[in-house]
């Protein structure tokens, strides 16, 4: 008999050569029914494999990421079998799964459009009905080779080339056809419950454009239909609330390609937005004991060479600018930053510190520019040049929990201005196989990253372990926020420095009179200004709360007769600093009442001969567009509470 030892620690014996799918079984028919594969000793294989040797065993369903892999990889084998059909002259390439979904690459003499999708859909839906067993066979290089060749499939022949030879090379058979594959792949067919191709594109061969350009299709797949609709329904909202269409008809952002890739030119609605963000960030920070700093925008190559950033960040880094190109006896480049830290540090030693000091907590919306591949960059999401809210805390090791707690309270509380109640924590450690990627010093980070989870689990706070998520500097904890859509964002990162301290060589002055090294923190709270103000986009689908909109109350003017009344009024919200304009065009009201609508304004003052006479405003309320009487001090009362609540 063998042990097969489970997920909940619980193990079982079965005997020699078993299946995982009986294995399954034996543990629940529930299971069984939802099993897609087999994950042994951490290594997903088909839930046919028989267990030869104690092991431990998971049983991957489509809850696991593992197990929408395998259940949509085998659609894009379902895929490029239909397509086949269809069109027998076309030459396959690859066809991955990917984050929610797959695609397959081929290579067609006729153009397909995604008018081709529907017949192509249909015939995939076909192969899935036949449920035919998908059957796994090896052969060694030189045969797999020639077989790929038989099958005039040139592009699987050039990669099986190109794998290590004497190694058996799998593939994998449904019905008539075969396609080169490591798997693993679920039994049948007909397993893949639903699925839909979404839409369909060029690509380069292996992604470079030096190669011929092929066509690929993307599609989804999941066990059940009910699964399909809903993703695709939150693919239809998250395409209402993409920041980039928003952007577009309000008159948010632009990024003018002329200027620069990643480079956001914010409009000045936006801008109005971020300036109030701004000053709420600011006013929080000076009562929470942080000094506002400024810094240069660009800095020398030791000081890049000294804080690390040229051997392990020279990738994220712009290239450099040559001095001597300028003046012969500057001998030296200067870098654009990615990063403020190395400037707040050089301040910090501009003068002897002592422990009375400390903490020093000093922040900067500081300006940085990173390289990001053009293909990376995606509106204000991703972007090459952008504003952290950056802070760093120097401190001792005394201070050290309580500062982490510090930061962590600022982060919830200004996750909750923003309507970000749920946050997603994450405790970011380094992975134990890829040591080298981190600085090396074992005591240091062991006890770093557990004074952190410690930090977390005294809080009662819930978390995940991100393996391999720290920097290369020292473990992080951060809060991802759950916006609308349930999806998170990255924005507060807390990030332990065991790095800069040293290399700078940062000491203070103890009270026993001896110098030490501090302790050194690196913070941020929304991330960057334009992720952070993009998301809040598509968090609020472009209606942003009285506080941050960048028009408050629109007033409209009934008639023309109305307009002196009107003016009054907008000089009395004007001088209470509410962000008001006046629509005095001669269109009809309701025209006007819509295009307000349309730009989410949140209050619409209509002022008519009605209002006028009785020296009152009619107020429509965006959120249930009903109107109320009521005088103008009411208002300026209304208003003002939400504005001072944030909502
Ligand atoms: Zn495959
Ligand atoms: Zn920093």
């Amino acid at each position: 008999m063998i042990s097969v030892k489970l997920k909940n620690g619980n193990s079982i014996e079965v005997p020699f050569s078993t299946t995982c799918a009986e294995i399954a079984k034996q543990i629940s028919s529930g299971l069984a029914k939802e099993a897609l594969a087999a994950e042994i000793n951490g290594k997903v294989v088909d839930i046919t494999t028989t267990v030869n040797a104690d092991c431990s065993l998971h049983v991957v369903t489509f809850n696991d990421e593992a197990g929408k892999k395998v259940l949509r990889h085998t659609a894009a084998h379902v895929l490029a079998q239909a397509i086949k059909n269809l069109y027998p002259q076309v030459k396959l390439a690859i066809g991955p799964a990917i984050e929610n979904g797959f695609y397959y690459d081929f290579d067609s003499e006729v153009p397909l459009s995604s008018d081709d999708l529907g017949k192509i859909e249909s015939e995939m839906k076909r192969i899935i009905r036949q449920n035919s067993a998908l059957e796994r066979f090896a052969l060694n290089r030189a045969e797999a080779v020639q077989f790929a060749e038989r099958l005039n499939e040139p592009y699987k022949a050039e990669l099986i080339r190109e794998l290590p030879d004497g190694q058996p090379i799998t593939f994998y058979r449904q019905g008539d056809f075969v396609d080169l594959c490591a798997g693993p792949h679920l039994p049948y067919t007909g397993m893949i419950k639903a699925v839909k191709l979404i839409s369909c594109t060029g690509a380069y061969w292996r992604g470079d454009s030096n190669n011929k350009m092929l066509q690929r299709i993307y599609g989804t797949a999941f066990t059940k239909q009910s699964e399909l609709d809903s993703y695709l329904a939150a693919q239809e909202e998250a395409k209402k609330r993409d920041h980039r269409k928003i952007g577009k008809e309000l008159d948010l952002f632009s990024i003018d390609e002329y200027i620069g890739q990643g480079l956001i030119l914010w409009h000045p609605k936006l801008s109005v937005v971020r300036e109030e963000i701004e000053l709420y960030w600011r006013k929080e920070h000076r009562r929470r004991g942080y000094e506002y700093i400024y810094t240069p925008h660009i800095g020398q190559s030791n000081l890049w060479e000294t804080s690390g950033h040229l051997d392990h960040f020279a990738e994220g880094m712009y290239p450099k600018m040559k001095m001597a190109a300028k003046d012969e006896t500057e001998n030296t480049y200067y870098y654009v930053k990615p990063m403020s830290c190395p400037f707040h540090v050089r301040m910090y030693k501009t003068r002897p510190r002592s422990y009375r000091e400390l903490p020093i907590r000093w922040c900067e919306l500081g300006s940085v520019y990173r390289f990001e591949k053009s293909g990376a960059l995606h509106g204000m999401l991703r972007v090459r040049g952008f504003t952290q809210d950056d802070a760093h805390i120097v401190c001792t090791e005394d201070q050290f929990v309580d500062e982490v707690n510090n930061v962590l309270d600022f982060a919830l509380d200004i996750n909750k201005a923003f309507g970000y109640d749920k946050l997603n924590v994450y405790l970011s450690v380094r992975d134990p196989q890829d040591k080298e990627k981190f600085i090396d010093n074992e005591p240091v980070w062991q006890l770093a990253e557990s004074t952190l989870e410690k930090i977390l689990s005294d809080r009662g706070i819930e978390f995940k372990k991100d393996i391999g998520g720290a920097k290369f500097y020292g473990p992080a904890i951060d809060l991802k926020a759950v916006d609308a859509m349930g999806r998170e964002w990255q924005g507060t990162t807390i990030q332990l420095d065991m790095n800069l301290p040293e290399r700078f060589g940062m000491t203070y002055v103890s009270s026993d009179g001896k110098e030490h090294t501090p302790i050194m923190l690196h913070r941020t709270l929304l991330g960057s200004m334009e992720r952070f103000v993009g998301t809040l986009i598509e968090h609020y689908t472009g209606a942003f709360p009285v506080w941050l909109a960048p028009v408050q109350v629109k007033i409209l003017a009934i008639s023309e007769r109305n307009h002196e009344y009107a003016n009054k009024v907008l000089k009395v919200l004007r001088s209470e600093d509410i962000r008001v304009e006046l629509d005095d065009r001669s269109e009809k009201v309701g025209y006007k009442i819509r295009e307000a609508q349309l730009g989410k304004i949140p209050y619409m003052l209509i002022l008519g001969d009605k209002e006028q006479n009785e020296n009152v405003v009619a107020v429509r309320d965006r959120k249930n567009g009903e109107t109320k009487k009521m005088n103008i001090e009411a208002f300026l009362t209304l208003i003002a509470e939400e504005i001072l609540h944030k909502r």
